[in-house]
């Protein structure tokens, strides 16, 4: 059997952490199994669907680089489509009007409440042999429902979850088209997974308590045209934020292209996200690639999965060390030039980005990191006042001096300050801590030499010479 798995998103807001993740698990089992990865659309709660939503999903989706064989395909774009699978569950037998008024059926739930009774539909109008149906009221719209088995059990093999098994007396026969003729969301699902031939449904386990209802009404289908088949359905946990609660705009419940914003690469979200839930031994870090070569239902935890800023934090840094620097430094030059800060040929950034990659978490603190390399920095107060002292100044002018005849390579830069050093009989961080703040405004940075080296002869000249003037 072909694999035909699908992400099936409902663009009422935008592609966050969880969605990505189905998404992710849905796109690896196709391409794990040769098989086609199709983006849906579910559109039509229109009240709470924009087009902008549709765009962050599918902006999202291009950012983490999940590639769908087919679609988009729109649910508000397949109406004719939906209406015309109603009209032959109804002429099978397996949908009906239904012309209980809503005074009717609020009473009737009323009722039931009072008896401490399940609140559901009493079958009015439900057809049966040998049953009379009540006349047709001439002012009321009919809904249709469908006709749900009444006897044994609807069970399924989860794919994540095991055996589920419900039973049918616990369903109701469900509406599928509202009064106004539109179908509902379940009913649109079942439609576009059997049009779709989609063997595996992958989703959320928020939609657990659809399944039974889908799948018995993919039975009736599958009842009118055989070829019709109930897929496999793999449900998975929830991700639950860094603090053990639901996952709250605090701890991950954003848009994945808050990621983006916040410095994260894309494959190390997707990284993590494989992560997420699913494992391959000790394996931590892999490419996407990888990922789909490994990837199996087998291996997801049924429970929920916890977010972890802190381990996506040490993969992002593993890939900003990895990532080929002509890339990043794109990326960085945007990410500067954002804070308004040009880059200019006169240091050479993959230069600067090499010097500081390692340490940095996110492209936010990386570009923060090498901002000093393009515009002049504000000296950290504190830092000045403990290692620009009045003693220290003469040997710094001294250094100057020299520095201004030297060839401009690292190695030579360093003798010169270790020269500097032994001549005045100092300990090297009296000479390169002040060094360190006139040059990048701070305490902290990885070895003077390969700063300045870096940074230019007449720029390390210049900023030595602004302070000691
Ligand atoms: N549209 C649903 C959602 O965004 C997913 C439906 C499904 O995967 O079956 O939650």
């Amino acid at each position: 059997m072909i694999v035909r798995t699908r992400f099936a998103p409902s663009p009422t807001g935008f592609l966050h952490i969880g969605g990505a993740r189905t998404a992710l698990f849905s796109w690896a089992f196709a391409k794990k199994h040769g098989g086609t990865f199709i983006l849906r659309i579910e559109d039509t709660d229109v009240a709470r669907s924009t087009p902008e939503a549709v765009q962050a999903i599918l902006d999202g989706m291009k950012w983490l680089g999940l590639d769908y064989d087919d679609g988009p395909f729109y649910q508000m774009q397949r109406m004719v489509r939906y209406k015309q699978v109603l009209q032959t569950m109804l002429e099978a037998g397996s949908a009906y009007y239904c012309y209980s008024s809503k005074e009717e059926l609020d009473a009737l739930r009323e009722q039931q409440m009072a008896n401490k009774q399940k609140p559901r539909y009493d079958g009015k109008w439900r057809p049966e042999v040998g049953k009379t149906l009540p006349e047709v009221p001439k002012d009321i719209s009919p809904v249709i429902r469908f006709k749900n088995p009444i006897d044994g059990v609807v069970a399924w093999d989860d794919l994540v979850k095991g055996c589920i098994e419900i039973a049918n007396a616990e369903l109701d026969d469900l509406i599928i088209a509202r009064a106004d003729g539109t179908p509902t969301y379940n009913f649109c699902v079942v439609v576009d997974d059997s049009d779709m031939g989609i063997t595996q449904v992958i989703r959320g386990d928020d939609h657990v308590n659809n399944t039974p209802r889908q799948i018995n009404m993919l039975k009736a289908l599958a009842e009118i045209d055989s070829k019709i088949i109930v897929p496999q359905y793999a449900h998975l946990s929830m991700i639950l934020g860094n603090d053990g609660q639901k996952l709250s705009k605090r701890h991950g419940a954003v848009s994945v292209m808050q990621y983006d914003d916040d410095g994260y690469l894309p494959d190390a979200v997707i990284n993590y996200l494989a992560r997420l839930g699913w494992s391959h031994g000790d394996e931590e870090v892999f490419s996407k690639q990888q990922f789909a070569e490994w990837f199996d239902l087998d291996h997801i935890t049924p429970s929920a999965a916890q977010f972890n800023t802190e381990k996506l934090n040490w993969l992002n840094n593993h890939y900003i060390k990895t990532t080929d620097l002509g890339l990043l430094a794109k990326d960085i030059t945007r990410r500067l030039a954002n804070r308004g800060v040009t880059v200019t040929t006169q240091v050479n950034i993959k230069d600067a980005i090499a010097l500081y990659r390692d340490r940095a978490n996110t492209l936010n603190e990386l570009a923060q990191s090498i901002a000093y390399f393009y515009s002049k920095p504000q000296l950290d107060e504190a830092a000045k006042e403990k290692h620009i002292t009045t003693d220290i100044l003469p040997v710094l002018n001294g250094l100057a001096t020299q520095l201004a005849d030297i060839t401009w390579t690292a190695e030579a830069l360093h003798a010169a300050v270790e020269h500097s050093v032994t001549s005045n009989a100092l300990k090297f961080p009296k000479v390169a801590m002040p060094l360190r703040v006139m040059l990048t405004g701070g305490a902290q940075s990885p070895s003077i030499d390969a700063v300045m080296a870096i940074l230019g002869k007449d720029e390390v000249l210049a900023r030595i010479h602004a302070v000691l003037s």
